[in-house]
């Protein structure tokens, strides 16, 4: 597609499963229209805390996620469909192509579920617990083209796994992986805990900014690897780092923000919540070859409060807690800790907002703050801010 095609396609086109599916809650709006909404939700919620800069778009905001997840089920026909659940349902919408999904991840899926019926291979009902494929998740790490595809059933047993590989991999020899995650609970979760290796080495490997990244199926990994080199940039940006420094990365995921920043700084400490998370930002640290860099296993105010208690120090923390923001127990950590700058991440401007306030009170004042849109086509946005600690 050349660009002026891409121009009024984004301009323009309604998706036909759009009525459904919900996903998009931007659909038809011109891209230019969406950033300025999100600047204007950003500005509005953060009035009075602080200025926000800019928001930084996307080039081409299209087929952008590098993580696709199908739900399975039957039509009213019989027939196998995948698709994304219709909103606040648990009804699935067929779908075979999606505008902001990766258009191979999308192909995969679609040739996965036209494997099923000869293959004997039920899908999952619901309502009866009845039948084995749940859910399909396929990751593609876009620096390496590297392709995981992990298949949700309610059992460890394939039938037929090595020609099903075989079969799936003659059609796609991009995927390098293949992961069998059982999930036999009646549960909304998409992955259960048990998992096995079907093909290749369990994991992805990614590139941001320089730096190797390792991702296994349950490790939280951000979607857009386009936006996320600018957002890291400008956290890290922000944080003037000298090479002096005593950097906590905390909710580090599998290890990204700190071990970007690691060649800027003296000391980078990590640390997450999620087992599956930390193993791959250990091996991550080892990979990038990276000596000032360790990973910790912990709530990260618990961590926290922890250092602050053995009297450690730090001078930049960067925070960046899942959507519902941060807890006291963190703000109470950081306060405790007391680093020289805060910077802090966001996916959920709401939060952003009260946590910002509320560590305004406390000392840390926020200085600036840039929005960068991660999730064209939708109404969220992701925001970083910088916070100064005032001598009170
Ligand atoms: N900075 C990473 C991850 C951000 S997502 C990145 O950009 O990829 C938020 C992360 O916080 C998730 O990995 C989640 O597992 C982790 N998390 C959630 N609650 C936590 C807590 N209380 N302490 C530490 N980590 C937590």
């Amino acid at each position: 597609m050349n660009k002026q095609d891409l121009q009024n396609k984004n301009q323009t086109e309604i998706c036909p499963y759009a009525k459904k599916c919900g996903g998009c809650t931007y659909q038809g709006i011109p891209y230019a229209k969406q950033l300025k909404k999100k600047k204007a939700y950003v500005d509005e919620l953060l009035n009075g805390i602080v200025k926000v800069d800019k928001i930084v778009g996307m080039k081409q905001p299209l087929y952008y996620r590098n993580k696709v997840h199908a739900a399975f089920d039957r039509d009213r026909k019989g027939n196998i469909i995948s698709g994304i659940y219709q909103e606040s349902t648990h009804k699935v919408v067929s779908v075979d192509r999606c505008m902001l999904e990766d258009q191979i991840a999308d192909a995969i899926i679609c040739d996965i579920r036209r494997m099923l019926p000869s293959f004997k291979i039920t899908v999952y009902d619901e309502r009866t617990g009845y039948g084995l494929f749940r859910h399909c998740l396929v990751r593609r790490a876009f620096a390496t083209g590297e392709v995981m595809v992990v298949l949700v059933l309610t059992s460890p047993i394939l039938p037929s796994k090595n020609n099903f590989i075989k079969a799936l991999r003659d059609k796609h020899p991009e995927i390098t992986t293949i992961v069998l995650n059982v999930n036999d609970k009646y549960t909304s979760m998409v992955l259960g805990e048990k998992e096995k290796t079907l093909f290749g080495k369990g994991y992805i490997t990614d590139i941001l900014l320089g730096k190797r990244f390792r991702i296994s199926s349950k490790s939280f990994y951000q979607v857009n690897p386009v936006q996320t080199e600018i957002l890291y940039q400008t956290a890290i940006d922000y944080a003037g780092l000298t090479g002096d420094e005593r950097v906590i990365d905390a909710y580090c995921g599998i290890g990204t923000i700190g071990i970007i920043a690691a060649d800027r700084a003296k000391e980078v400490i990590g640390v997450e919540l999620n087992r599956d998370a930390v193993r791959d930002a250990i091996v991550n640290v080892k990979e990038n070859g990276l000596k000032n860099v360790n990973i910790y296993c912990n709530d990260a105010g618990k961590f926290m409060m922890g250092m602050a208690a053995d009297s450690a120090h730090a001078d930049v923390v960067f925070m960046d807690p899942p959507r519902a923001g941060s807890d006291e127990h963190f703000l109470d950590s950081l306060v405790c800790l007391a680093p020289k700058k805060v910077v802090y991440i966001s996916c959920n401007p709401e939060t952003l907002a009260r946590d910002l306030k509320l560590l305004q009170i406390r000392g840390y004042e926020p200085v600036k703050a840039c929005a960068v849109d991660m999730f064209a086509w939708t109404s969220h946005v992701e925001t970083v801010c910088l916070l100064i600690k005032q001598n009170l």
